[in-house]
């Protein structure tokens, strides 16, 4: 058994039978077809996933492929880039090479590969805005195949890949930027924090400041203290239950989209007073209610029953059922 703990960023004891590291796309074709039928994981940067059965009885595939290729078309910039390329340092490099898109997405932890799986988001910006294609092995087809971003069912932390967990490797994305300026800084307080630091909205690399400066003063970091971002998703309910919450709780902070209204989980929990509340080695953050942090002695039993105590808590006040945001190997309820 390898000992994988130190892969996740929660740091929950996670030993596998058998670790397979891929390097190029040409290395997926020679030896992906005869793992068809094992129990396979993908880890990337280990930062969405809670490891809750310490010994995986599979196989773990670490798609390292680091690809990058630059096709200019008139103002716009298709990048293919590999599974394995560290999503920040993605980001930073294209905001040096002066292309918008991916600013407002600086600063979260992970690999290229697993940016499409829950479709990542921050502030007001999600990566079905920027992706344009993916190249995928496909364990059900045995085969390399390509989907457009139209195929890939992208909603609000949910893809094609959530449908279906076990069938695609993502190998490489293709994202399409822009070289003209198309600021989005109406979302949360990145104009705010880009006037308090005197920053420029029309420069990519400036928003990505502002960003990664707010994201510092409110996320723990997981290389210091162990978490895996935020551990609910927003509950997205109809209009009508949100009115009636609104009427109870006029205050919840709460994002109109058609008929539907997303509300801000980290809120839900917090007015429970849950900030800082612990279970063995693992507590609710003290400045993020929506982020559970592991002091490095917290065990499954720990996490599930600060969960459960949250999850029945919420149930109870709101009449509302969170759903849990990362990917989890084992049972968690
Ligand atoms: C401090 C912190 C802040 C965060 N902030 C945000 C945020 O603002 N927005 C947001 O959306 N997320 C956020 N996250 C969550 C996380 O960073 C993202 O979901 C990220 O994309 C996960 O990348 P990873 O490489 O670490 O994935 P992993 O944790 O390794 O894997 C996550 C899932 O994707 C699968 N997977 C990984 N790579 C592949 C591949 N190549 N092919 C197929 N399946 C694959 C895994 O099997 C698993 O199911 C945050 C996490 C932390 C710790």
């Amino acid at each position: 058994m390898f000992d994988l703990t130190d892969l996740t960023t929660l740091k929950l004891p996670f030993m596998a039978k058998s670790v397979i590291k891929l390097s190029s796309v040409e290395n997926v074709c020679v030896s992906m077809q005869e793992l068809c039928s094992i129990p396979r994981l993908v880890v990337g940067g280990g930062s969405n996933l809670v490891v809750l059965e310490p010994k995986f009885d599979g196989i773990v595939l670490r798609p390292e492929i680091q690809y990058y290729e630059v096709t200019e078309i008139g103002n716009d910039v298709y990048l293919e880039v590999g599974a394995g390329h560290p999503w920040h340092k993605l980001v930073m490099r294209t905001l040096d090479a002066g292309w918008f898109g991916l600013e407002n997405l600086a600063l979260i932890p992970g690999w290229m590969g697993a940016a499409p799986i829950q479709n990542i988001g921050a502030y007001g910006v999600e990566l079905k805005d920027h992706c344009h294609r993916v190249k995928l092995y496909d364990f059900e087809e045995q085969a390399i195949i390509e989907l457009s971003a139209c195929e890939l069912n992208f909603g609000y932390r949910h893809s094609v890949f959530k449908e279906n967990p076990d069938r695609f490797l993502v190998l490489t994305v293709t994202l399409r930027l822009s070289k003209h300026a198309a600021p989005r800084v109406s979302y949360g307080v990145i104009s705010e924090e880009l006037e308090r630091r005197g920053l420029d909205a029309e420069k990519p690399l400036d928003i990505a400041r502002a960003v990664i400066s707010i994201r510092q003063s409110k996320l723990p970091d997981p290389d210091i203290t162990p978490n895996v971002g935020s551990f609910f998703k927003n509950p997205v309910v109809r209009s009508e239950v949100a009115d009636r919450l609104l009427d109870e709780f006029p205050e919840m902070p709460v994002y109109f989209d058609g008929e539907y209204t997303k509300i801000a989980a980290g809120w839900l929990i917090d007015r429970l007073g849950f900030r800082g509340r612990q279970v063995g080695g693992f507590a609710v953050n003290d400045r993020q209610a929506l982020v559970i942090t592991n002091d490095g002695t917290g065990t499954a039993d720990d996490l599930r029953e600060l969960v459960a105590l949250i999850l029945s808590s919420v149930k109870a006040t709101y009449g509302l059922s969170l759903a849990v945001e990362p990917t989890q190997l084992g049972q968690l309820n």
